[in-house]
């Protein structure tokens, strides 16, 4: 039987693949396979079985940190073995680049940074956003093999489903072409904003850097991660690893709360998805209002200290 395969270096991401592959498996009348891959392979491999993939293609060789070839073929190898026509893999940093080597090595198509996924009339049809998230493409797959990076949290994660997946060995990874001359940890502070549940926005509402702290006072009130437009991490007063949108981050979380941000295209595509969001912004034109569910017109030099006074008298 021809299956669907899964697969993400990530735990959770791999989980909301799984709740739709199953669903589509079904309907399509494939089987479900999913690949783990490095050290805690088979702790993940029981979590995904234990979501309903009928097999999962298991190596708890030291695939950490080696090479994207390396991964990409032992993907390949596990999608041949699976028969698999559609490869959905998370697009994470990682998780693109796999897409297209492993795409590459199965003679397959290739989408990536898709937001959505749908089957209609037996056609996976995905949408990304193009030309600088202006618009958005909707585009299929004519190869047979079809390979999708989707972004993380484009699904939720289903519930355990009865019955064992099939543990299938993986042959350990062949050797890479590459060779890593060198290893440095990356400067600056790492923040994964796609994880957090609440996000607290600045943008260049704020009139100066210290001001920031007015940001950070809030977010810590409302136990939240704080984000920025690419416009404050152009002046270099937050990391880029800080940027919500088209060049940072896509995140999904329960609450966004954007202050002094005029919610252009380029960064709501980074917070469209949120649960409920909320804007704080002197403009009643302001585009984020638009998208806003809650709205306060106002100058966050009034309204950031008010929220957090009752935030920490809560
Ligand atoms: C190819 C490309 C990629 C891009 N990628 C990204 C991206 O990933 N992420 C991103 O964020 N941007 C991105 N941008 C930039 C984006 O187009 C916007 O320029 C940027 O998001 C605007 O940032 P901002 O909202 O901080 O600033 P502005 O647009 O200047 O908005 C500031 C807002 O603050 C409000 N304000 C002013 N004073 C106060 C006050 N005292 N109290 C309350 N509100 C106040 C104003 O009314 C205004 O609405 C990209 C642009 C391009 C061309």
């Amino acid at each position: 039987m021809a299956d669907i395969l899964v697969y993400s270096e990530k735990a959770d991401a791999a989980l909301e693949l799984v709740a739709k592959g199953r669903e589509w498996a079904a309907e399509l009348g494939l089987g479900l396979s999913a690949a783990c891959l490095g050290a805690g392979a088979a702790e993940a491999a029981s979590a995904l079985a234990a979501h309903g993939a009928d097999r999962i293609f298991v190596s708890d060789a030291a695939f950490d940190g080696l090479p994207a070839d390396t991964v990409a073929a032992a993907l390949a190898a596990a999608a041949a073995e699976a028969g698999a026509t559609v490869v959905l893999i998370a697009s994470t940093r990682r998780g693109k680049e796999l897409g297209g080597r492993v795409a590459q090595k199965l003679g397959a198509g290739c989408v990536s940074d898709v937001n959505a996924l749908t089957l209609e009339h037996g056609e996976l049809v995905a949408d990304r956003y193009a030309y600088g998230g202006a618009t958005v493409a909707r585009e299929v797959i004519t190869t047979a093999v079809k390979v999708f990076a989707v972004m993380p949290k484009t699904f939720a994660v289903g519930d355990p489903v009865a019955g064992a997946g099939a543990v299938v060995p993986l042959p350990a990874p062949a050797a890479s072409a590459v060779r890593v001359v060198g290893r440095r940890a990356k400067e600056g502070e790492a923040v994964d904003l796609t994880a957090a549940p609440r996000i607290v926005g600045v943008g260049r509402g704020f009139a100066a850097r210290d001001d920031l702290r007015l940001g950070t006072e809030l977010a810590d009130a409302l136990h939240a991660e704080l984000a920025c437009t690419k416009s404050l991490a152009d002046f270099e007063w937050l990391p880029e690893s800080r940027i919500l949108g088209l060049s940072g981050a896509k995140t999904k979380p329960d609450l966004y709360l954007a202050v002094g941000v005029s919610g252009q295209i380029q960064h709501t595509v980074g917070v469209s998805s949120a649960r409920l969001i909320a804007a704080v912004n002197t403009d009643k034109e302001a585009p984020i209002f638009a998208l806003a569910d809650y709205g306060i017109v106002g100058d966050l030099y009034a309204v950031v200290p008010a929220l957090v006074a009752k935030l920490q008298s809560l």
